[in-house]
């Protein structure tokens, strides 16, 4: 049985002394959590905290990064301004809050594939694109921003269908599957041998305790990326208890 990631994406939705008290509470249920493969995204302003509350292993990740390495970019954060082990890449509420396209997105990947951290790059169709049957050609525009090599990094792709966020719609399981297979197919016309085995695929949108049992049905899955459920200590237990290993 595959091991299930799963990656808490907590948005902007703990502050610091927030964040502090969900790693409190993870410190006090660590027998729980210690097996599980969790990476948390805390907001970069707290990533050093959380670090510090941790009283035992879990993988820290960065919700974004900037396009360069370091120099005059008041406001960003560069990958490499904190030790993480993986960073979200083209993120959809990047892509059309802070209007990122695939060029940003690409150059933010190759950044992450070069730093110690490793990428989970999101992928999805809005409704209007499900709706005027765009998806697929959605997805193989979103997935041109990978490099032809891998050389040896891991890369994780995230299938979020933008509709599915946020909102409490969850595709039906044949859905997910069609898609994680399409994506599938993309990879392996790109990728063979020791690169395709260090992808992931991951499902993301309005996952939490009610829906996981069913979603962990998808054989493709190999981990979900959660949002608001996963910023709620309680919510966020409730789903780790669903996950065996
Ligand atoms: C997300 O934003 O990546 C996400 C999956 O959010 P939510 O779980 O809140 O739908």
């Amino acid at each position: 049985m595959k091991k299930i990631t799963i990656a808490a994406n907590w948005k902007m939705y703990l502050d610091e002394s927030g964040s502090i008290e969900f790693i409190d509470k993870l410190n006090s249920e660590s027998d729980l959590f210690s097996n599980k493969d969790i990476i948390l995204f805390p907001s970069h302003a707290c990533i050093r905290s959380v670090k510090n509350h941790l009283k035992f292993d879990i993988k820290i990740g960065m919700q974004d990064c900037d396009i360069h390495e370091n120099g005059a970019y008041t406001g960003s954060t560069s990958i490499n301004a904190i030790d993480v082990a993986s960073c979200i890449v083209g993120h959809s509420e990047r892509r059309s809050i802070y209007k990122e396209n695939n060029d940003v997105i690409s150059e933010k990947l190759e950044r992450t594939l070069s730093s110690d951290a490793d990428p989970i790059l999101c992928v999805g169709e809005t409704l209007d694109e499900k709706n005027s049957q765009l998806t697929e050609s959605i997805l193989d525009s979103q997935l041109s921003v990978l490099p032809n090599e891998l050389n040896g990094k891991k890369l994780t792709i995230a299938y979020e269908p933008v509709w599915a966020i946020g909102s409490g719609d969850v595709p039906s399981n044949e859905y997910i599957n069609e898609m994680l297979s399409y994506i599938k197919s993309r990879l392996k016309s790109l990728y063979s041998g020791a690169d395709l085995d260090n992808i992931k695929l991951f499902y993301g949108g309005s996952v939490d305790a009610s829906n996981i049992n069913e979603l962990l049905d998808v054989e493709l899955i190999d981990g979900f990326l959660i949002g608001s459920a996963s910023a709620n200590f309680e919510k966020f237990r409730d789903i780790v208890k669903q996950i065996k290993l």
